[in-house]
């Protein structure tokens, strides 16, 4: 595991740095860590521990995935509150004023001069950490299938959500469609396609970043966050979505006849 602080701070860890499998593994919302440097923005505990703060389950999915499918891990450390990873520096949801039903009093009215201190601090590390690992794998001739992992409350706005299971893309569809195709084979989950969010709300930006002008197979996983709430439920879930994971990416490749017709 190589954990990079800067200045202290637990920005970012990558765990099975060397894994020979085909994807890389990212969770961005993975921590509620809210460090010292910046404070608690002025919530109460039950707001740093709430769907706001981070994704619940997130990590603890993305740990049983990366083991699974023998793929390195890239996840934050410290609260999307602080810097919200999946957003970039000119948002002003990177360092959102309010999330949801929650106002973040610290968050409110920043300075360009804490903008730039938290990017510095927090978005350029992850993002150089993120890039190390591809830049390896295209240095080896093995290019990376990247997934990012996230978990989304049930009840929104006071509203429940049906969908269990979301999959979302960037400008590349491919993977996403593969993913939404097994998944629907192979789990009971309620899986749908650009759901509860998708690229018109801004959340691909890791992908739009550091897949997109790759080339690289990519896809943004959202499970509902009950659906994780312990170990042995990530556990559970990590083993359903493995299998998904990799049919998907066999049902992407093209066939040894369509190979030799190009
Ligand atoms: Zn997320």
């Amino acid at each position: 595991m190589a954990a990079a602080r800067i200045q202290g701070l637990p920005v970012v860890t990558t765990e099975n740095r060397d894994a020979p499998g085909p994807f890389l593994i990212v969770c961005e919302h993975a921590s509620n860590h809210f460090p010292a440097a910046f404070g608690t923005l002025g919530l109460p505990p039950a707001a740093q521990k709430a769907h706001i703060a981070w994704d619940p389950g997130a990590l603890g999915l993305a740990r049983r995935l990366a083991a699974n499918l023998n793929a390195p891990l890239v996840a934050a450390g410290i609260s999307r509150l602080v810097y919200d990873l999946n957003r970039p520096p000119h948002s002003p949801g990177a360092m959102a004023a309010r999330s949801e039903t929650f106002d973040i009093p610290g968050n409110a009215g920043l300075a360009p001069a804490e903008r730039r201190r938290r990017t510095e601090a927090v978005y350029l590390p992850f993002h150089a950490a993120l890039h190390a690992e591809i830049a390896r794998r295209l240095a080896a001739g093995t290019p990376p299938v990247m997934v990012t992992i996230h978990s989304f409350t049930p009840i929104w706005f006071g509203k429940p959500r049906e969908v269990e299971f979301g999959i979302i893309h960037d400008a590349d569809p491919t993977l996403a469609r593969a993913v939404l195709a097994e998944a629907k084979a192979r789990t009971g989950l309620d899986c749908r396609l650009n759901e509860p969010y998708s690229a018109a709300d801004e959340v691909t930006h890791t992908l739009r970043l550091q897949a997109t002008p790759y080339g690289l197979a990519n896809v943004m996983l959202e499970v509902r966050n009950d659906l994780i709430a312990d170990p042995e439920a990530e556990r559970a879930m990590a083993d359903g979505l493995a299998p998904v994971l990799r049919a998907a990416l066999a049902a992407m490749s093209p066939k040894p006849a369509e190979k030799a017709a190009v």
